[in-house]
C-alpha cells in the first residue's frame, strides 16, 4: 500500500486518542499499565472474507463482529480488556465500506473499554482481519480449559441456537423463512461478548469456554483437557425463542452443533448453585444448568427418558469442511 494512503486510513479510521496512561496508535509499540496482581491475558481471531463472512456483509456489523468475537475469548478467560490490536488486509480502499466498518468496531472497542491501540494495514487480495486483544485477570483466577472437576454442574449463558438458524437460512440451506431470519439474524450479525459474565465467574467458576464452533465441540475441548466427561441434559438445553416449532432434529443440532453463538459454557461447583443465579439475575444474563460433569471422556447427551441421544453434526471445523463452507 502506498505510504500516503496507508497512514492517511490509519489516521482517519482507526486511530483514535488512547485512554489516560496508555499510549496508543502513531508509535513503534502501544504501552499499557497492568493492575497489581493480574496476569496478561492475550488472544488473536482471524476473519476472512469468504470463509467468515460474506463479501457483501455490512460493514458495520462486520466491524462489531470481528472485535466481539475477540473479546468473547477474553470472556471465556473471565479477563478484563485492556486494549486491542487490528491487522488488517484490503484489497482496495472504499471509504464508504471502512467508515462503517471503523463505525462498528471503535463503537464496540468503546461499549466493553477495549481501545484500539494499534496494528498493521496493508494491500491484499481479500479482505482479511486479524485482531488481538489483552487483558487482565487476577492471578490464578482465569477460567481454565483444564480446570474442570467432576461433579461440577455444566452451565450455559443466554440461549442457544439463533446465529446457527440465522446462518443456515441466509445461505439457503433451509427453506426460506423470513419472519425466523428476522428474530435470528440479530444473534448472527452482533453477538454481545459475556464480558461481565467472564469476569464475576473469574474466581468462582472451575473452567469456561465461549461457544464459537458449536456447543458439543467446545465443551469438548474443556473435557479433554480436564480428563473428564458429562452427561448433558438435551430438555435442559436454553433454546432460543425462534426455534419454537422447528423440527425436532433440526433445532437439537443448532442447539448442540451451532456455531456463533459466543455464549459461555462454564463449569462450577455444586455449592456456587444459587450465587451463580443470583449472578445471571444481578447482570440479567439468563444462566442454564445443563448437565454435570462424571469420570470418563466424551459428552452422552441424555433426553427426557434417560437415553442417549447419537448427534451427527458435532459443530465446525475448518479443516474438515469443504472449500466455501462459512462460519
Ligand atoms: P510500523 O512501521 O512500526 O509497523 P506502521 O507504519 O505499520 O508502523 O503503523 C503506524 C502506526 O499505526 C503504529 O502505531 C501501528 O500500530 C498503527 N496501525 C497501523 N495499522 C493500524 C490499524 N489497522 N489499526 C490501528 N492501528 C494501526
Ligand atoms: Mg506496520
Amino acid at each position: 500500500m502506498q505510504a500516503d494512503g496507508e497512514f492517511d486510513l490509519i489516521s482517519r479510521y482507526f486511530k483514535r486518542p488512547a485512554p489516560e496512561r496508555m499510549l496508543g496508535v502513531g508509535d513503534d509499540c502501544a504501552l499499557m499499565p497492568l493492575s497489581q496482581g493480574c496476569e496478561l491475558a492475550v488472544s488473536t481471531d482471524m476473519l476472512v472474507e469468504g470463509r467468515h463472512f460474506l463479501p457483501d456483509v455490512d460493514p458495520q456489523a462486520l466491524g462489531h463482529k470481528a472485535l466481539a468475537v475477540n473479546l468473547s475469548d477474553l470472556a471465556a478467560m473471565g479477563a478484563r480488556p485492556l486494549a486491542c490490536t487490528l491487522a488488517l488486509s484490503l484489497p482496495a480502499v472504499d471509504h464508504a465500506w471502512l467508515a462503517a466498518f471503523a463505525d462498528g468496531f471503535h463503537t464496540l472497542a468503546r461499549e466493553s473499554h477495549c481501545p484500539l491501540v494499534g496494528g498493521d494495514t496493508t494491500r491484499g487480495d481479500a479482505v482479511v482481519l486479524s485482531i488481538t486483544v489483552l487483558g487482565e485477570v487476577r492471578r490464578s483466577h482465569a477460567l481454565r480449559r483444564d480446570a474442570a472437576r467432576v461433579g461440577d454442574d455444566v452451565w450455559v449463558s443466554g440461549t442457544l441456537g439463533a446465529a446457527d438458524l440465522a446462518l443456515r437460512l441466509a445461505l439457503g440451506q433451509l427453506p426460506p423463512d423470513p419472519e425466523r431470519l428476522r428474530a435470528t439474524r440479530p444473534a448472527l450479525d452482533r453477538p454481545m461478548p459475556r464480558l461481565k459474565l467472564g469476569r464475576y465467574l473469574a474466581g468462582v467458576a472451575h473452567a469456561a469456554i465461549d461457544v464459537s464452533d458449536g456447543l458439543l465441540q467446545d465443551f469438548d475441548h474443556i473435557l479433554q483437557a480436564s480428563h473428564c466427561g458429562a452427561e448433558l441434559w438435551l430438555d435442559a438445553l436454553p433454546a432460543h425463542p425462534a426455534l419454537a416449532g422447528l423440527d425436532e432434529s433440526l433445532r437439537r443440532e443448532a442447539m448442540l452443533s451451532g456455531g456463533d453463538a459466543y455464549e459461555l459454557c462454564f463449569t462450577a461447583r455444586p455449592l456456587w448453585r444459587e450465587q451463580i443465579e443470583a449472578l445471571g439475575r444481578q447482570l440479567n444474563v439468563p444462566v442454564t444448568r445443563v448437565g454435570t460433569l462424571v469420570r470418563g471422556q466424551g459428552a452422552r447427551v441424555l433426553d427426557g427418558a434417560g437415553q442417549a441421544v447419537s448427534v451427527t453434526r458435532r459443530g465446525f471445523d475448518h479443516f474438515s469442511a469443504p472449500c466455501g463452507d462459512i462460519a
